[in-house]
């Protein structure tokens, strides 16, 4: 069964509603496992500069497009401009060389990673940059780098067809009204962190007036900051074990993974789950022969408690409250 799209505004490009992430998946694999899904019947990537391994997903799409099991336009890339290169005259020197890692002429989708523009790092001096000023310290330096100055840059790559769609992450509501107030070409897509434990039911309001798309990300809660050792994703219970989630689980004979995607897409989310196993990557596509009642719905959105788990507040030295 094919997945349900999304129509973008402005470009009525169409995106499946469940994609791949990218995040943490091993360099070593990344070609193969992109390959592997693609097999598995996904065709919407969710990359980014941060996550070290475009090269290796390019690698994995131009494999799967020259053993002839999709054309290039039947898949939708996406991936992010990384913090250290908001200024103007780095984003198209970034994006262009992004599209080579990739070994791609266009990006379906181009997001501003986060609202927080980092001092430049030289590329040739260290790539990935990360989050710190130096490779042996972890301190964070900001750039005076205006939001509208960085999104002008970004409508340019649209002009010159490097991408087709550009959008934000991790933005709030005030943050996106006043993007929109001077963009010349409007963001097509938000992508948030997004679970029973962050809910958000304002910012999705918000979005729909607007005509922005949301993508979801960290679906699971907690499960992928325990990889990282987060202090708060340590001290959360996992929404695997949850007992509303368990519950509905077992009565749809579904699993939890599922039901936890499928509560994001029938909210009108794209959703992104990683897994490199081939079993859950078909269960994670599989969120659209079943449903949940309204009923159900309104008891995961009950469970909502404000947590978020990637919050540059917590991590950076020095803190960086961007959702303060
Ligand atoms: P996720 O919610 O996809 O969770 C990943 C974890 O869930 C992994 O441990 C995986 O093994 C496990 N998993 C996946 N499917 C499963 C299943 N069916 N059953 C049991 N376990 C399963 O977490 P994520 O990687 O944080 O988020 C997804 C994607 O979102 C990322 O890969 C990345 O592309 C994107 N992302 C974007 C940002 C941003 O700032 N824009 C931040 C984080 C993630």
């Amino acid at each position: 069964m094919a997945t349900p799209t999304i129509t973008l505004k402005p470009s009525g490009q169409k995106v499946a509603q469940v994609g791949f992430g990218l995040w943490k998946v091993p360099n070593d694999s990344t070609a193969d496992v992109v390959y592997g899904a693609i097999k598995n019947g996904y065709r919407h990537f969710d990359g980014a500069c941060d996550y070290g391994n475009e090269k290796e997903a390019g690698e994995g799409i131009n494999r799967a497009i020259k053993d002839g099991l999709v054309k290039r336009e039947e898949v939708f890339v996406t991936t992010k401009l990384w913090a250290t290169f908001h200024s103007p005259e780095h984003v198209k020197q970034i994006a262009k060389k992004q599209l080579a890692d990739w070994g791609l002429e266009y990006f379906d989708l181009y997001l501003i990673h986060f609202p927080l523009p980092l001092q430049y790092v030289d590329p040739a001096e260290r790539y990935p940059p990360g989050w710190s000023i130096a490779a042996d310290k972890w301190e964070t330096k900001t750039a005076a780098i205006p939001l509208a100055s960085t999104w002008k840059a970004m409508e340019s790559l649209v002009d010159e067809g490097l991408v087709k769609n550009i959008g934000v992450c991790n933005f709030q509501g005030g943050l996106l009204m006043d993007l929109i107030r001077s963009a010349r070409i409007q963001p097509s897509m938000l992508q948030i962190e997004h679970h029973p434990y962050l809910v958000q039911p304002q910012l999705m309001d918000l979005c729909k007036d607007l005509g922005i798309a949301i993508t979801a990300y960290s679906s699971f809660g907690p499960l992928s900051y325990r990889d990282l050792q987060s202090p708060k994703a340590m001290g959360t219970s996992l929404l695997f074990e949850n007992d509303v989630i368990t519950s509905m689980a077992k009565k749809l004979s579904r699993t939890p993974a599922q039901v936890l995607l499928r509560w994001a897409v029938q909210r009108g989310l794209i959703v992104i789950p990683k897994s490199n196993d081939a079993t859950r990557q078909k269960q994670n596509l599989d969120l659209f022969s079943f449903e949940l009642s309204s009923h159900e719905m309104d008891n995961i959105n009950s469970m909502d408690k404000g947590l978020r788990f990637n919050d540059p507040g917590d991590y950076l030295n020095p803190p960086q409250r961007i959702f303060a």
